[in-house]
């Protein structure tokens, strides 16, 4: 991927935050803030964590970052492909995987009975147990 011309793309200038942001993301999506700020320090390049915040934000308002949330854990982010896809958490090791939008494109659900909203987004979060590693062994839920 060329991230300077995907900057350049959305009128942004290809800074050194902006770069290595992207380049993390690329090799390993859906970090959080405060883990990216560690990968951005062991591949030696400095920020200050208000540099790495204001580079989120900047690249989530420009549509190139996706944030999303899993309840009680902080925001994360990922290059957006533009897919609606959805996350599937690891009730037993965090893991994290995309899981494709049947539909395709939000709302991918509306309510089952009437509403007084325009609805735009289902937010769908799956739950369950990363068949690789932990839906194999017995013991009980231990991360939620
Ligand atoms: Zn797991
Ligand atoms: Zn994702
Ligand atoms: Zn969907």
């Amino acid at each position: 991927m060329d991230y300077a011309q995907l900057l350049h793309a959305h009128d942004l200038k290809a800074t050194t935050a902006r770069i290595s942001l992207l380049e993390a993301l690329d090799t390993e999506p859906h970090l959080d803030a405060e883990t990216l700020e560690q990968r951005l320090i062991a591949a030696d390049i400095m920020l200050t964590s208000q540099a790495v915040y204001n580079a989120l934000n900047e690249l989530t308002e420009q549509g190139i970052l996706r944030r999303f949330t899993i309840p009680a854990t902080s925001a994360r982010y990922e290059i957006d492909p533009k897919d609606n896809h959805h996350h599937a958490v690891c009730t037993r090791c965090g893991r994290i995987e995309n899981v494709p939008c049947a539909h395709g494109a939000a709302p991918c659900f509306h309510p089952g009975g009437a509403t007084s909203f325009s609805i735009s987004i289902a937010d769908v979060l799956f739950y369950g147990q990363c068949k690789d590693q932990c839906a194999s062994e017995s013991a009980a839920d231990i991360v939620f």
